[in-house]
């Protein structure tokens, strides 16, 4: 994006007057309810905004930002990562993204994550893309590959279309960890009332492919105010405020702020190539249980790829919860990642303990590097 477009959305003295329009309209539901407004940000590229910007302390006492399940490297199942750890002591290279390196598996023991079997002797590449996989792949037809497909729907597309219109080698394989977002938001909201969430700040990106329409359950079937922001701090500024309008108006609705990416049908010619390579299945998140069609599998002719159907593993649900660690409530909204006892303590950025202290969009490695 040009600075042209950037600087006015990161201005401060316009930051200062919504966040100041936001304090007057948030008071008003607040009474309302008896409690602060809880607006819940899906995406852990929010809470990176949220954060870095210094969003939450912006925010009167009636506001409370609570970060959601959208980081998905902290909801991948460990069971992926010991599997693929086997993998690369046995005649397979691993390739993964860097974001997954350091993803623990479902024990404390060593080697817990990729990155440690690498530094035992396991073969394990950090790649960049799936398209960097498929050339490392090619280029040595006697080894074995698989790749680690770790993300949401921004990220699908990433492998799809190289599956529907490229050739992929045949020692390469796929080990698919996709997870789609509504489901979880549904999921979330049918079991998790405790979380009482007024409003929702709806992920951008993801929404980029899905469209913004997928979010229309919210307010039709449970009331709730969404907006579909953008990742500058004047986008999610207007969305708080656009989502507090709504509930002081007592008037739910879709809103599509980031309208410069975000169209209401979304890609639909990815979203066709996505729906050719796979099929929706139930699905394990790690700290939150099996949602009903949250996940995806290849369909034929791209079975051949899948590495559990490749080796017939049947897929397992494993405990993957370590001692210690609250990333379960953490990804649920339920806890902070300061309520943590491990926070900045026995996990940490650099040495990541919990799920949620490895990537990016983590909740607790975002408060770790930006407070
Ligand atoms: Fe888990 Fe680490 Fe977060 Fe604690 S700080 S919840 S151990 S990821």
């Amino acid at each position: 994006m040009s600075q042209e477009i950037i600087n006015p959305l990161r201005s401060k003295e316009y930051g200062l007057k919504i966040a100041a329009e936001v304090g007057k309209e948030s008071e008003i539901v607040a009474k309302q309810l008896g409690r602060p407004v809880r607006i819940m940000n899906f995406c852990g590229t929010h809470e990176w905004a949220i954060t870095h910007y210094g969003i939450r302390s912006l925010m009167p006492s009636s506001i409370e930002l609570i970060p959601g399940p959208g980081c998905p490297v902290c909801i991948t199942p460990g069971y992926y990562v010991d599997l693929l750890i086997d993998l690369s002591f046995n005649k397979y290279t691993v390739l993964t993204y860097g974001d997954a390196f350091k993803l623990p598996g479902t024990s404390g023991k060593k080697p817990r994550s990729l990155f440690q079997a690498a530094s035992m002797g396991g073969s394990v590449k950090v790649v960049y893309s799936f398209t960097d996989a498929v050339k490392i792949a090619a280029e040595k037809p006697d080894e074995k590959f698989v790749f680690f497909a770790v993300g949401f729907e921004t990220t699908i597309p990433a492998t799809a279309l190289p599956m529907f219109y490229g050739k992929i080698p045949d020692n390469l394989y796929v080990l698919v960890a996709y997870r789609y977002t509504p489901p979880v938001m549904k999921y979330l909201l049918n079991n998790h009332p405790e979380v009482e969430i007024d409003g929702i700040i709806a992920p951008g990106h993801v929404s980029a492919i899905i469209g913004s329409e997928s979010w229309r359950f919210l307010p039709v079937e449970y009331r709730i105010p969404v907006v579909v922001s953008g990742f500058e701090p004047i986008d999610v500024l207007t969305s708080i405020l656009l989502i507090v309008k709504m509930l002081k108006e007592g008037k739910p609705d879709l809103v599509n702020e980031y309208s410069r990416v975000v169209k209401p049908e979304g890609n639909t010619y990815v979203k066709e190539v996505m729906n050719r390579v796979h099929e929706d299945v139930d699905s394990y998140w790690r700290g939150i249980g099996v949602i009903p069609e949250s996940g995806a599998k290849l369909r034929e002719p791209y079975k051949r790829l899948d590495i559990l159907y490749h080796l017939g593993i049947e897929e397992k649900i494993v405990e993957d919860k370590l001692p210690g660690c609250i990333c379960d409530k953490v990804v649920l909204g339920l806890a902070k990642p300061v309520d943590c006892p491990l926070f900045m303590k026995g996990c940490k950025p650099q040495l990541p303990y919990g799920p949620c202290m490895v990537s990016s969009e983590g909740a607790c490695r975002i408060w770790a590097e930006n407070m």
